[in-house]
């Protein structure tokens, strides 16, 4: 059976919610409503197409703003109500220029740890072009490959000693030193988290 006919649009009224994800951090972008044209035609062109209730007709996101949503994969939930979308954003996905249409009043960062870690993985990216003086990550690209390998070399044996000390609270604190060089290196070197993040789950998927 299709997706489209799996789904029980007689429960929906013909209108399924969408649950829009992004494929890479995991973070919930935005929430829209698809008929079954609307599905057709985000498999179809494989951008993400909903029926606007507001405009009262299809409605692909980033029309005019160029901010489409890519189309990775679609799940249908349990109670076949629901559709789960993952995807690859163009831009930030709010009409108010945020990544989210979620969490963005919070003044304190409340993403799951994931989602985080790619936050953070960006803010390090957008340090490349920096001045060195500006920021320490900055100044580490700036100091070049070997000093940001030597550092996370450092950062390792800083762990193993906290761990052997028996001190928890130096244990974390080293660790988040380690895993914000190994960030640095990762964009160093043209990596990224999701390269590690998926090398671990091939691994555990061969299992
Ligand atoms: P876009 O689809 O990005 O070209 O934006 C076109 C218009 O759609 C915007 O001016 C908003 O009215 C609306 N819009 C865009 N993004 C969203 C969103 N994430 N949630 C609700 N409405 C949106
Ligand atoms: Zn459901
Ligand atoms: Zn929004
Ligand atoms: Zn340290």
């Amino acid at each position: 059976m299709s997706l489209t006919t799996s789904i029980d649009w007689e429960k929906v009224a013909g209108l399924i919610p969408a649950i829009i994800q992004d494929n890479n951090s995991g973070q919930v972008l935005m929430l829209g409503y698809m008929n079954d044209e609307a599905l057709a035609k985000t498999l179809a062109t494989e951008q993400v197409t909903f029926w606007s209730r507001t405009k009262n007709r299809l409605w692909t996101k980033g029309e005019t703003s160029g901010n489409v949503l890519h189309l990775k994969s679609i799940q249908l939930d349990c109670d076949q109500d629901t559709l789960l979308i993952q995807v690859n954003p163009m831009g930030p996905t709010c009409h108010l220029n945020t990544t989210s249409c979620f969490g963005n009043d919070d003044t304190t960062n409340t993403q799951p740890a994931l989602v985080f870690l790619h936050q953070l993985e960006q803010v390090l990216a957008d340090r490349k072009g920096a001045d060195p003086d500006s920021s320490y990550t900055a100044s580490l690209y700036n100091r070049g490959t070997k000093r940001i390998s030597q550092k996370v070399g450092e950062e390792g044996v800083e762990v193993a000693l906290a761990a052997t000390s028996g001190d928890k609270s130096e244990l974390v604190c080293e660790s988040a030193d380690l895993i914000y060089h190994l960030l640095v290196l990762l964009q160093d070197q043209g990596l990224s988290l999701s390269d590690v993040t998926d090398k671990l789950q091939d691994r555990h998927n061969k299992k």
